[in-house]
């Protein structure tokens, strides 16, 4: 459900693509980062110069990709996309910066799992549009500096932590997206009806949009697989009672929790005793990787208010067990 692009299939990458807004128009929410870059887009174009260089930062889904295409699109430049993992060496990152023209942006997706050789290359060409590249090899190798097109490098991690320092403070423009509340999400869900021409009720798109996780790729998500529903259990509209048995086959509960959600929660409480438990610990328990339950599933978790993060650990709060139906051990009695 989570659908990161890699798992889609052609037909849905499709819809992905139609579904993905082209302009701060189009893009709904997060108000201050956007009036923000806004402005910062605005002044570099009045300036003929390229906008500083931009981290993004913040759970998947959130539309950190959405955003860096569109700045692309605003300043009118083209972007290149890469991600941290896939470039190996110097000479895969020399290979996209020499292609670069003026005021283009390159995004690198994860830039925090950026091979460190590769990072440090990196630091002269964000800082002074300037790499060194080595000509020859043996003992006529020697290293020659070229001058690179002002560019604006924009990086998306869901790690910001994880960033080194000297990385993270050549971005001149530092933003952090946050989750959606329902009534954004509700307006997205219709927008992405009116594009699939998929007619939804007003009080079936706020039940999608409320038990998507505040996370719109969710919902989105969430909206493609309720239309199916519509399509082949009902007339074709999404009502209140589609989106409801939808959701329900999904194992979405009523709080937008997915079964992996309450899988580290029912753990948290039933194998050790609402804890506080490591993280590697409850990865191992639950089936998952520590890294995408730190990533994907807590930062949710924690802003619900399900599970609190401890210097010892993990602890399941009284609305985790409230929300399993358990009673809390201190309450076992009363
Ligand atoms: P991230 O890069 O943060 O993982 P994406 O930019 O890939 O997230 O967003 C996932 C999907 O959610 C996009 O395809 C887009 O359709 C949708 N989306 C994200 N943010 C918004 C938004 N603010 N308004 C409308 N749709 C959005």
């Amino acid at each position: 459900l989570r659908g990161e692009g890699d798992s889609l299939s052609p037909a849905e990458k499709e819809i992905e693509k139609a579904l993905r807004p082209l302009s701060f128009g189009d893009f709904t929410g997060q108000g201050k980062v956007v009036e923000n870059i806004k402005i910062f887009v605005r002044a570099a174009q009045k300036r003929g110069e390229s906008l500083d260089h931009v981290l993004l930062h913040g759970p998947p889904g959130l539309g950190k990709t959405t955003l860096s295409h569109i700045i692309a699109n605003e300043l009118q430049t083209n972007i290149k996309v890469t991600s941290g993992p896939i470039l190996d060496k110097p000479s895969d990152l020399a290979g996209l910066l020499t292609n670069l023209e003026d005021n283009d942006v390159l995004f690198i997706d994860e830039i925090h799992r950026l091979n460190p050789v590769v990072e440090e290359y990196l630091y002269s060409a964000m800082e002074d549009f300037k790499i060194d590249i080595m000509l020859d090899s043996g003992p006529s190798a020697r290293t020659v500096q070229i001058s690179l097109a002002p560019f604006t490098l924009i990086g998306a991690t869901t790690r910001a932590g994880l960033l080194t320092s000297p990385l993270r403070a050549r971005f001149g423009i530092n933003a952090r997206l946050e989750y959606y509340d329902a009534d954004l999400l509700c307006t997205i869900v219709q927008r992405s009806c009116d594009i699939l021409k998929a007619p939804v009720t007003k009080e079936a798109a706020y039940e999608i949009a409320r038990r998507s996780r505040g996370t719109p790729r969710i919902a989105n998500n969430l909206l493609r697989r309720t239309r199916d529903f519509a399509q082949i259990k009902g007339d074709g509209t999404i009502t209140m009672d589609i989106a409801q048995m939808a959701l329900k086959a999904l194992d979405v509960d009523e709080h937008g929790l997915d079964e992996m959600d309450n899988r580290i929660l029912s753990t948290i409480i039933e194998k050790f005793k609402g804890g506080p438990v490591g993280l590697s610990t409850i990865a191992t328990a639950c089936g998952d990787e520590a890294e995408t339950i730190e990533e994907v599933y807590e930062p949710f978790l924690i802003q619900e208010g399900y599970i609190k993060r401890t210097s010892r650990g993990r602890e399941a709060t009284e609305l985790a067990y409230k929300h399993l139906k358990i009673v809390p051990p201190g309450r076992a009695r009363g």
